[in-house]
């Protein structure tokens, strides 16, 4: 725990709520200070440009931004060849190498643009659930921009804004006594934002979790899928009431069919999913219609073969970005380790950004068979179990998986002999299924939910170099 967690940790409830509208107050201004009302509209002003208007805008600026990089950025200087320096200068970026995570792990700061003489950038850390978090390097602007965006795709097109009050699942330690009465929230004034703790999300707790949604007139929800859906199987379970709400923005997990129905049975608003990184390499926000765009503004988004060719529409590949928002830390080429496919169908809501058909998965959630097959999303095998509240895949070896099920009330050898069937099914009737139940499934340190979880060895999977 760091010096001021510690410190936060030692506060009453009252002085918390304080602390967080105090940095709440600094982080306003941070994100929505000087500059954020022509950020925002600029994005509002590209809402509506055609896919060749979005096609020229993308090249002139992957053009300034290679060039950037190549001139003025440590990592690419030292890297790239003398062709593929002139190649980044000419803005072709397909004859450029992939980006690895590993050299940003070990120095991130080595791929600040130069030119631009950061000071003091902000620092934000992705959650790392595999191998060491990665210091992402921003600008003030940067941060507006990026806030900016998320008003203008996210929250406009899901018929909300930030200026209406919201709740938020993260990983913040928002409350830290693991033992907990309540409340389970901190509220900052100044944004009027509830932050809940997703650590202490139970069947007994979630009424008050809706309380304080009551209390507050929290309008919106945003933050962890996995969060809202977990809430929304209790507020089914128990039949609890819930405020009248406009619309959930999820983040951070994949929202399978199954999580959608749940959700909008319990909280009766819309569901719509944001795909997004730390790093903000790239963004994805559902529109009216249901359709994930890809804003080409933010990143320059591939979807690539096993070979490194671009992937048809409707073929899964691995999703590889380039930062154009975050200019000041280039990524380019960067392999998010996401599994994706295109939407070749232009979208009915008439916007000519680029339309992601699904986020399959993360490479590291692929499952394994004896016979080399790799299956994505291999939790599907909990539709349908109604005795089945919150369930985990581990691949141990591949012959061997765990499931760890936290059962309902009414969970028996049945369901036991079910799940394992499913999962020898899918995979070979050799495979030993261990079905392990447990009174809960512990969260990533961000407070993250892991579906799948493969403890093979991490380089099974096609590397397209
Ligand atoms: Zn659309």
């Amino acid at each position: 725990m760091g010096k001021l967690d510690s410190l936060y940790a030692r506060m009453p409830v009252w002085a918390q709520h304080g602390a967080v509208s105090a940095f709440g107050l600094y982080w306003y201004w941070q994100r929505f200070g000087a500059g954020y009302q022509k950020s925002l509209d600029r994005y509002l002003h590209r809402d509506r440009l055609k896919p060749e208007e979005w096609g020229t805008w993308q090249m002139a600026a992957l053009k300034e931004s290679l060039g950037a990089a190549a001139d003025h950025v440590a990592y690419y200087r030292e890297h790239w060849s003398e062709s593929e320096k002139k190649a980044a200068l000419a803005g072709q970026l397909r004859d450029l190498p992939l980006l690895e995570k590993d050299p940003i792990r070990a120095n991130a700061r080595d791929f600040l643009r130069q030119d631009l003489n950061l000071r003091k950038p902000l620092v934000f850390y992705t959650s790392g659930s595999t191998g060491t978090p990665i210091a992402s390097l921003w600008t003030a602007a940067e941060l507006r921009d990026s806030m900016a965006v998320r008003e203008a795709r996210s929250a406009r097109w899901a018929g909300v804004s930030f200026r209406l009050p919201r709740a938020t699942f993260s990983g913040r330690l928002v409350e830290p006594d693991p033992m907990s009465k309540g409340p389970f929230y901190r509220f900052n004034y100044v944004e009027q934002q509830a932050y809940f703790s997703a650590f202490h999300l139970r069947a007994d707790t979630a009424r008050f979790y809706l309380e304080a949604m009551r209390k507050h007139g929290i309008q919106w929800l945003t933050g962890y899928a996995v969060s809202y859906y977990l809430l929304a199987k209790f507020i089914l379970e128990e039949k609890l009431s819930v405020p009248p709400l406009k619309a959930i923005i999820t983040t951070s997990e994949k929202v399978t069919p199954e999580m959608r129905q749940v959700m909008e049975a319990a909280y009766k608003c819309r569901v719509y999913e944001e795909y997004s990184t730390v790093e903000n390499v790239l963004f994805a926000s559902e529109c009216e219609r249901g359709k994930l765009h890809v804003s080409p503004d933010i990143g320059a988004v591939e979807i690539l073969r096993p070979d490194g060719t671009p992937c048809d529409p409707g073929e899964v590949g691995e999703v590889v970005t380039t930062s154009l928002m975050h200019y000041s830390q280039p990524f380019i080429r960067y392999r998010l380790g996401d599994l994706a496919a295109w939407d070749g169908e232009p979208c009915r809501c008439g916007r000519g950004m680029p339309v992601i058909k699904e986020v399959v998965g993360r490479i590291e959630d692929v499952v394994t068979g004896p016979d080399g097959r790799q299956l994505v999303r291999f939790h599907g095998i909990f539709i349908n179990q109604p005795h089945v509240r919150e369930g985990q895949i581990i691949q141990e070896a591949l012959d061997r998986i765990r499931v760890k099920i936290v059962p309902t009330e009414g969970f028996n050898e049945a369901d036991i002999a079910d799940i394992a069937a499913r999962v020898q099914q899918r995979l070979s009737a050799e495979v030993n299924v261990i079905v392990e139940p447990v009174t809960e499934i512990p969260r990533t340190k961000s407070g993250k939910f892991q579906a799948v979880i493969s403890l093979l060895g991490k380089n099974r999977n096609a590397n397209p170099k």
